[in-house]
């Protein structure tokens, strides 16, 4: 059984065309960079090539916890969209939008980045005496989950000052938000400079950006409806954390 995600989203570049055709493709590694490459040959090593998903979304498995936190100066970004099986999440198109039209529900997506500790206990969360390793992702929150993690702030805390403990309840359905330390990890060993070098290519919210959905247009959006296939455990579980 293929164990399809929520942010597994096979046409990764559908809809991409609805970009304005001026925009820079200043990265070198994104999947708007086509390049342009008349001879076929390459050589290793060419950033072109490598896969464009690269920024991974911060999703323990069942029973398991992720350490994280927020960066800094990134403020998170929301859109409404419709999830369509087999295809992705879509942007909502607003007014005359054929997904509400036929009855897909609509959910506010909210992402974030942030930093995931990768040496930190799976099952707790702890990072012990450890020096903190690290990875850039995203975080995934349904209004729900965006609500929890105010509430469970102290008072002097802000979101980005502590350390996030995500953990997936080994049942079904449901992501637990939690403070793991009042202090961030990395800012208590001195790594603000690591973490800034680390994130630096993604200030510019561009990557975070494509998490929300696929920009489609209303032909595009019917198409995917009529192809969309039916859902999986893990598609249930997601969507079950977004209806909360
Ligand atoms: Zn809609």
């Amino acid at each position: 059984m293929a164990f399809q995600t929520f942010d597994d989203e096979p046409n990764e570049t559908a809809g991409a065309h609805t970009a304005p055709a001026t925009q820079p493709a200043k990265k070198p590694n994104g999947a708007a960079a086509n390049p342009v490459n008349p001879t076929e040959d390459f050589e290793f090593g060419d950033e072109n090539y490598k896969s464009s998903s690269k920024l991974p979304r911060i999703k323990p498995e069942k029973g398991q916890v992720s350490r994280f936190f927020l960066v800094a100066g990134m403020k998170p970004k929301a859109k409404e969209t419709h999830y369509i099986d087999g295809k992705g999440s879509f942007i909502c198109l607003g007014e005359g939008c054929p997904a509400c039209a036929s009855g897909n529900q609509k959910r506010t997506r909210i992402v974030v980045l942030a930093v995931r500790y990768t040496n930190a206990d799976p099952k707790t969360g702890k990072l012990g005496q450890n020096k903190p390793q690290y990875e850039v992702g995203w975080v995934l929150l349904s209004r729900a989950n965006y609500s929890q993690m105010l509430d469970v702030l102290e008072e002097e805390s802000t979101p980005y000052t502590v350390d996030w403990k995500l953990a997936h309840a080994n049942r079904a359905f449901g992501y637990e938000f939690a403070v793991a330390a009042r202090d961030a990890a990395y800012i208590k060993v001195g790594d603000q400079a690591v973490i800034a070098e680390l994130v630096k290519e993604y200030a510019d919210g561009e990557d975070l950006s494509k998490k929300l959905g696929k920009r489609s247009n209303a032909m595009e959006l019917r198409t995917a409806m009529t192809n969309g296939g039916g859902l999986d455990e893990s598609t249930l579980a997601d969507l079950a954390d977004l209806d909360n």
